[in-house]
């Protein structure tokens, strides 16, 4: 498959802010122009960008040929008026409209897009890069899912957005189990999948981010077969999930799709540490095999 060579950036605007449990917010915006393709696969990516302090609409570059420019052109906006960029998932696309719908984590840490989320109301501008096949998962869920037995979800609430699409893009006859961590059983959201899928939900009650989701996975009798795999969230426990995949379970290296979403203490805007070096350096090593 040819790479993309453009990157779409617009604005959108917030038409409706909501809270769908005490620590999710959900934000629908209407974007300026949006491609009709958007949507129509699960676990889309997209950044969005969050106006410094001072300004009312984020500072963005003139869209550029290809994505390197774009980058660079933002790079060299000087750091007191750069938007702060931060990543997302598409939760939906209301069809036939521009309307698109993020869920943000309410989350203690209150970092810059999860406070711009709890006080979120209607007319706020933001920026969008993408939804684009840049940051498209290298295999498509589909193709995945269906050259396995079996499919394994797991994720805490950032990856939760992720999970609800991608459990509404399984076949009928799939077989899923999805490990879901929350702070507590009110962060429970409805999940549409099919009659094969179980979804066991994980309370922290307290507890540091990623101990109840790494207990019961590594605990948990998984079913026969060859699964795939997909794991995000805080990006120790996605680490230590995959090591145990590989290492205890005999899951194969590729079979794990994994993406650390955040960080414990760390902000999107600090350096990558070694391990989320040597996670990038896998993951290329692969797409490169792959290509
Ligand atoms: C591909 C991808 C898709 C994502 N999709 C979503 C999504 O749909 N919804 C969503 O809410 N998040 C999602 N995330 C995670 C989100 O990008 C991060 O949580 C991000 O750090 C939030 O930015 P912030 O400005 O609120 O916090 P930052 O400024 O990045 O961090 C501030 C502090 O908050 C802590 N922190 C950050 N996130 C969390 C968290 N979730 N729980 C507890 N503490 C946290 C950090 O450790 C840090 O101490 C996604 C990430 C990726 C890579």
């Amino acid at each position: 498959m040819t790479p993309p060579t453009t990157l779409p950036v617009t604005c959108v605007e917030v038409v409706e802010a909501r809270r769908i449990t005490p620590r999710t917010a959900r934000i629908t915006f209407e974007a300026e122009a949006l491609a009709d393709s958007v949507g129509t696969a699960p676990d889309q990516q997209l950044k969005l960008c969050f106006p410094r302090p001072g300004q009312a609409v984020p500072e963005l570059p003139a869209p550029a040929e290809d994505p390197m420019s774009w980058y660079r052109a933002y790079l060299a906006i000087p750091e007191p008026r750069r938007p702060l960029m931060r990543s997302f998932t598409l939760r939906h696309r209301r069809p036939g409209t521009r309307l698109i719908e993020v869920d943000f984590v309410l989350h203690e840490g209150a970092g810059p897009a999860s406070a711009w989320a709890l006080r979120a109301a209607p007319g706020q501008r933001l920026g969008m890069v993408g939804p684009s096949a840049l940051y498209a998962p290298p295999v498509p869920f589909a193709a995945a899912a269906a050259a396995a037995d079996w499919v394994l979800l797991a994720g805490d609430e950032s990856a939760l957005p992720a999970i609800a699409t991608l459990v509404g893009a399984l076949p009928r006859e799939a077989r899923a189990l999805a490990f879901v961590e929350v702070a507590d059983v009110r962060e429970r959201q409805p999940l549409d999948g099919p009659p094969g899928l179980t979804v066991r939900w994980l309370h922290r009650d307290g507890a540091p981010e990623g101990v109840a989701l790494t207990a019961a996975l590594t605990a948990a009798e998984l079913p026969p077969g060859r699964p795939y795999a997909w794991l995000a969230g805080e990006a120790g426990a996605v680490r230590a999930l995959r090591r145990h995949l590989v290492t205890e379970r005999g899951v194969a290296k590729e079979a794990v799709e994994f993406s650390g979403y955040w960080r414990h203490r760390l902000t999107q805007d600090d350096a990558p540490t070694a391990e989320d070096l040597a996670d990038a350096r896998e993951l290329q090593e692969r797409a490169a095999g792959r290509s």
